[in-house]
């Protein structure tokens, strides 16, 4: 176990260029969650005024930054990939310290955010609209993409990195200023993130940062008038609220919200090739990520030797201390997570079979921080409580099955719809669950988990609504087309 250490920097404001202290007076200590006795940063409780100044300041560099040609911005996104890849090794550190991650699931994370920035980068270069031919003669018509104005971001703490990352991206290529309200557990990776964009030659006030609660500069953001849109990624309790203040404010918003992940196992299927899957996508991050596989669903004829499999590879996971070389699960991201994963826990030891895991893990590698066993339920009835809710912990629901159409309508049958994958070499098999599985990311053969820069990501039901995040169609969020219709008979010849 790492010694522990109290080396704590007090975080401010980024606003208008400059690191602001907070004049609220309140702040707010993070501690490492892997070993409480560490504190990672102190971070300030901003007042609403303070999220005013930063929408002012982001409101006073739209005009510069709109007029900014697209390749120019998109290169200062260029320059922040490059400084980023510079100091993963160290963001990599501050990020598992602070959310508890492992320090090689922290190189992934940054590894796809240098990804998004590079992809983003070159979106500034084909940032065009459509020519179409008109009805009429010697008219012209076509559309241009417009920037919004100030644009706000509010981001969950489960990826501090990437997430702030591809919502800060796109908004500024297309030419938007930006104000983030990072989770209140991240404070330390969302100001290097920031910090890092403004080495990388952002003028003044084009991106900003207000540190403090979702409750009051989340709503803040939602309230001033100023801020045309809000991008937010986060639980659905907080996501149904933000989108219905927005739409009564008429504020462009997307809202990118839970999972219920279901891998579909079915008799053909590669047995070990899913198992090792399955291992990795319920328990790595501990499970707290949108993407997490927290269902398998398997046919009854080879749920047995699957779930022998399963319980091999997840009884050789080591939890730990995120730092440490050889730690394959981190501990939960604080205390809260920890008492919601308990509850669950509870309910799912009366609903289901309990094969591993079930408890808090003790002992001097523990104590200090908030650890719970990989668990894995068995025979978990489809409309369980612990099979339809998001646990958001290293929990585990296997399903059985009679068959390929009882697993599809088992997968489909919660609210959420993020992510999802099928195990099987069947081709007729494999396209019909690509046709009928009701998630926005579904893959085959593969983890729930992965997903790449250049391709939209998000979710449908009570997962996603609004346009998607990632890929080419980010941008559309972050844009508003114009048509434009060009008569030119009487142009002098
Ligand atoms: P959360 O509690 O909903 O918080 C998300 C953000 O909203 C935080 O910055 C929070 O601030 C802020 N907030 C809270 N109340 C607010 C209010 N009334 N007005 C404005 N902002 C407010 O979510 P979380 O616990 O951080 O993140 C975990 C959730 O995110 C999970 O459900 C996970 O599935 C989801 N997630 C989804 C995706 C996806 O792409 N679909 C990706 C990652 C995570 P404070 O907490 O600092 O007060």
């Amino acid at each position: 176990m790492t010694t522990a250490t109290v080396t704590a920097p007090l975080r401010h404001n980024f606003i208008n260029g400059r690191w602001v202290a907070s004049r609220s007076g309140q702040t707010m200590e993070r501690r490492n969650p892997a070993d409480l006795r560490e504190i990672t940063s102190i971070a300030p409780l901003s007042t609403r005024e303070e999220v005013r100044d930063a929408v002012a300041a982001a409101k006073a560099a739209f005009a510069g930054w709109r007029d900014t040609p697209a390749p120019l911005r998109g290169r200062i996104l260029g320059r922040a990939a490059a400084l980023v890849e510079k100091q993963k090794e160290a963001l990599a550190r501050t990020l598992s310290r602070e959310e508890g991650k492992t320090l090689r699931e922290s190189l992934v994370e940054i590894e796809r955010s240098i990804n998004i920035l590079e992809f983003i980068a070159g979106e500034g270069r084909r940032l065009g609209g459509e020519t179409m031919p008109s009805e009429l003669r010697r008219n012209l018509a076509y559309t241009i993409k417009q920037p919004l104005g100030v644009v706000g971001a509010i981001t969950p703490w489960n990826f501090p990195v990437a997430i702030p990352v591809w919502k800060i991206a796109p908004a500024l290529v297309a030419g938007n200023t930006v104000v983030l309200k990072p989770s209140e557990l991240t404070p330390e990776c969302a100001a290097q993130v920031v910090e890092l964009f403004g080495q990388a030659g952002l003028p003044a006030g084009v991106l900003n940062m207000v540190l403090g609660a979702g409750e009051e500069v989340g709503d803040e953001l939602l309230q001033d008038r100023e801020v045309r849109a809000i991008s937010f990624t986060g639980s659905n309790e907080v996501g149904s609220h933000i989108y219905a203040l927005a739409a009564r404010q008429m504020k462009k918003c997307q809202c990118e919200m839970g999972g219920k992940n279901p891998v579909v196992v079915l008799r053909d299927a590669d047995l070990e090739l899913a198992a090792q899957s399955v291992v990795l996508g319920a328990f790595g991050s501990s499970g707290q990520r949108c993407t997490a596989t927290s269902r398998v669903v398997v046919e009854h004829a080879v749920a047995d030797a699957f779930v022998a499999r399963l319980l091999e590879g997840a009884r050789k996971l080591k939890v730990g201390n995120g730092l440490e070389a050889d730690v394959d699960v981190g501990p939960l991201v604080d205390s809260q997570q920890l008492e919601t994963v308990l509850h669950y826990l509870a309910i799912g030891k009366k609903e289901s079979r309990l094969l591993l895991g079930g408890d808090r893990l003790s002992g001097p590698a523990y104590d200090h921080g908030y650890f719970v066993a990989p668990t894995i339920f068995d025979h978990v009835p489809w409309d369980s409580v612990i099979a339809q809710e998001e646990i958001f912990g290293p929990v585990l629901s296997v399903i059985r099955v009679a068959d390929f159409d009882q697993a599809l309508r088992v997968a489909n049958s919660v609210k959420y719809g993020l992510s999802s994958s099928v195990y099987t070499n069947d081709a007729r098999r494999i396209f019909d669950f690509i046709d009928r599985i009701e998630t926005g990311i579904t893959h085959v053969n593969a983890p729930t988990v992965a997903s790449e820069a250049h391709l939209p990501f998000g979710g449908i039901k009570a997962t996603g609504v609004g346009l998607r995040e990632m890929g080419r169609v980010a941008i559309d969020f972050y844009t508003e087309l114009k048509a434009v219709y060009i008569d030119y008979t009487s142009l002098p010849a």
